[in-house]
């Protein structure tokens, strides 16, 4: 089977040159174990930190070994009681075509709710972010202004559609003219900023936020953020969600200093993974498919086609080409 393991070790940004296509054998099956062929596997931001040699929440990929990441998978075979052939399930699986798992680290999914790869956007871990990071941080009142930088992407057009339901007024920042079209018509933004187009991004933010920022949910750091913070409202909360304008930065940069207006207008700015919200887990994925079934929230993907595109559409996130969530299919 072919799988695709980490060959070297990115300095800035990731290039193909960094994996490898290999072809291995698959082990025999053994008590509570599952052969499994991938459908459907997740590329995502953080995984550029897992390809440096780095301590951070999650351990760092093994050079030689494979890539692993949020795979939605079908049982080809099974000696496990829980799982028999033809159920799908998901993991954290290696990047292989076909692999062998214990049942203990696989969730079976209801593909009757959705489709299967949705349950790596927004019934999975980037919709659980967006529902978590908005409403436990952020915790949005009715009339709020809501600003989310990485607007178009998986966790950014699930935030802005929660906040929508919440009642807020919802600007969405993002890095195409189709993307921030899309925003509009298809996911409800009240306004939208394209920061690749937009000369003065402090000013546009003022004109659109007159009454100041309540809320930022921040997906990308950098100038985007320094942009919003300055436009920050009293007794704003910002969630640091995700930071991506620096994963790829060898140095770090250093904007202005904006800590003097967090202190005098009282803004709360809190760091979050979502495993910390782990134990509540089934009550946001139930409110996600709720809002989902309704029609309330909307979803799209970028879907690539071919295992072998996986190190080229994980590259794809850092030049903005994905709306929605970014998916291989196997
Ligand atoms: P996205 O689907 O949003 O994909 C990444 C997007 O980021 C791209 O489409 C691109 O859109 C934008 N982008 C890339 N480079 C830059 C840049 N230099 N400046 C501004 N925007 C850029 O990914 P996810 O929804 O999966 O993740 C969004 C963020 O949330 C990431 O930072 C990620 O690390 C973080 N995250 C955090 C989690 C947590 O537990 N805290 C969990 C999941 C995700 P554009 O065209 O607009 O530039």
């Amino acid at each position: 089977t072919k799988q695709i393991v980490l060959a070297s070790r990115p300095k800035g940004s990731p290039t193909l040159d960094n994996f490898r296509l290999e072809t291995v054998d698959v082990s025999e099956l053994k008590n509570g174990e599952v052969l499994l062929e991938g459908m459907y596997y997740s590329v995502d931001p953080y995984m550029r930190g897992r390809m440096n040699d780095a301590k951070s929440y999650t351990p760092p990929f093994d050079i030689d070994q494979p890539i692993q990441g949020g795979v939605i998978a079908k049982v080809l075979g099974s000696k496990s009681d829980n799982l028999k052939t033809g159920d799908i399930v998901l993991g954290t699986l290696p990047w292989k075509e076909k692999c062998i798992a214990s049942e203990k680290d696989l969730k079976k999914i209801d593909t009757s709710i959705a489709p299967a790869s949705y349950y790596l956007g927004v019934l999975g871990m980037t919709g659980l972010t967006a529902y978590f990071g908005l409403m436990n941080i952020c915790k949005p009142k009715s009339g709020e202004t809501v600003i989310v930088s990485g607007a178009a992407g998986a966790v950014g057009v699930v935030v802005g559609q929660i906040a929508k339901i919440q009642g807020c007024r919802v600007i969405g920042i993002a890095g195409s003219d189709e993307k921030t079209q899309l925003l509009k018509t298809e996911f409800g933004f009240d306004e939208t900023i394209n920061y690749k187009t937009t000369k003065d991004m402090k000013k546009a933010i003022a004109d659109l936020c007159p009454n100041g920022v309540d809320i930022y949910f921040d997906n990308v750091g950098g100038e985007i953020s320094d942009a919003v913070i300055a436009n920050i409202n009293f007794n704003a909360r910002i969630a640091l969600c995700g930071q991506i304008a620096l994963y790829n930065s060898t140095e770090t940069p250093v904007g202005p200093r904006l800590q003097p207006m967090l202190l005098t207008r009282s803004v709360l700015m809190q760091g979050f993974i979502v495993s910390n919200f782990q134990d509540e887990f089934p009550q946001g994925i139930k409110h996600l498919a709720e809002w989902v079934k309704d029609g309330k929230i909307k979803f799209t993907e970028t879907i690539e086609n071919g295992f072998d595109q996986l190190p080229k559409a994980l590259l794809g996130l850092f030049k903005g080409e994905n709306t929605g969530k970014m998916i291989v299919k196997g």
